[in-house]
């Protein structure tokens, strides 16, 4: 019998703490409203979280935060970072967050709580540039954040969490990069460029100096495609099976890009049925391309399943690559999980 790998069952999750937002970036869906037209402005609720850990019986092992909101806007957040230790599940901000606004005792709290780490945005190296794409953002506020982070992590001798900068390149910052790059080594940040998502907004200007200082491969997402015959962070198609996104409200987006419509079902109702919901199933059937497109499904209108399928660059989720990936990811989880028992003297 042929193993239904349309079903998945997952340590991991992405459960999005807020879709609200105080930046105006442009092209950003959260920035313009866009996304609220569907997912809503609002927040994760630290007594659903409880109940959802509660029934879950310590299957999530980690949870991903942050996706088209600020993070740090949640009310509850504190109490949810607190939550989530008490039930050994690691939280993560890998997605990003911009940091301008948080209260003192929330950056004790990352630190005190264990999150494990936050990918900060800072698409610059000084107001100037920095408040050209984070429009309403304060560059030295974030950065006195992140000081204050630092030195709680220093207080509670922790090295959680880590901390990276990332850049995304435009025109208007490409001649910040190697200062962007020094600050961030200053700060204990690993430093991450990454490539614009349209040429429509200040598009890069000097490829070569962009080559040699971002250390990227290609400098537009086109150039990327072209030359590795892949769709640029195609791999988010993989949340679908190692880390299915879901909106604060329990609605099930399936992966951090979709906003336009959720997959059916609820997890804090019902687990299963949210994660193996029949069109969220029909997607992984798309996805690998087996099943064609199907006009009531989320990915038929994503523009990254328009260029698998003209590329027949299918997601292969059961390949020797991701499965290693995958024993890899549940190892580190658990090594991750004892590392942070004894940092935090827990
Ligand atoms: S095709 Fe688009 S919506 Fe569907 S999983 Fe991939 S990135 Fe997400």
């Amino acid at each position: 019998m042929e193993r239904d790998d349309l079903r998945i069952e997952t340590g991991f999750l992405r459960l999005e703490a807020s879709t609200a937002c105080q930046l105006k970036c442009p092209t950003c869906p959260t920035g313009s409203g866009e996304i609220h037209k569907y997912i809503g402005r609002g927040f994760l609720r630290k007594d659903q979280f409880r109940a959802f850990l509660e029934q879950d019986r310590g299957k999530t092992r980690m949870i991903e935060l942050s996706n088209y909101g600020e993070i740090f806007l949640n009310p509850q957040l504190l109490d949810i970072l607190k939550i989530a230790s008490e039930f050994g599940v690691a939280l993560t901000v890998r997605n990003g967050a911009n940091l301008n606004n948080v209260r003192e005792e929330v950056l004790e709290g990352v630190v005190q709580y264990g999150v494990r780490s936050i990918v900060c945005s800072i698409d610059g190296a000084s107001q100037q540039t920095y408040e050209l794409y984070r429009r309403n953002g304060d560059f030295d506020r974030v950065i006195a954040n992140i000081r204050k982070i630092n030195e709680f992590k220093k207080k509670h001798h922790s090295p959680y969490p880590k901390l990276a900068w990332q850049f995304v390149i435009f025109g208007h910052n490409e001649h910040e990069i190697t200062a962007a790059r020094r600050m961030a080594a200053e700060l204990g940040m690993e430093f991450r460029p990454k490539l614009s998502w349209s040429d429509d907004i200040s598009p890069v200007q000097n490829h070569e100096a962009v080559l040699r200082d971002s250390g990227l491969q290609a400098t537009t997402r086109e150039h990327f495609q072209e030359k590795s015959k892949t769709v640029y962070l195609s791999d988010m198609c993989d949340q679908l099976w190692e880390m299915p996104q879901v909106n604060y409200d329990g609605r099930v987006l399936g992966c951090c890009v979709n906003y336009w419509e959720d997959f059916g079902g609820n997890l804090f109702e019902n687990y299963d049925a949210a994660l193996n919901g029949e069109k969220i199933r029909y997607a992984r059937g798309m996805l690998t391309g087996r099943l064609p497109a199907r006009d009531d499904n989320p990915c038929t209108r994503c523009d990254t399943y328009k260029a698998r399928a003209q590329l027949g660059a299918w997601v292969h989720p059961y390949s020797p690559r991701k499965r290693l990936k995958r024993t890899a990811k549940r190892l580190l989880a658990f090594v991750d999980r004892l590392r942070c028992r004894f940092a935090l003297g827990a």
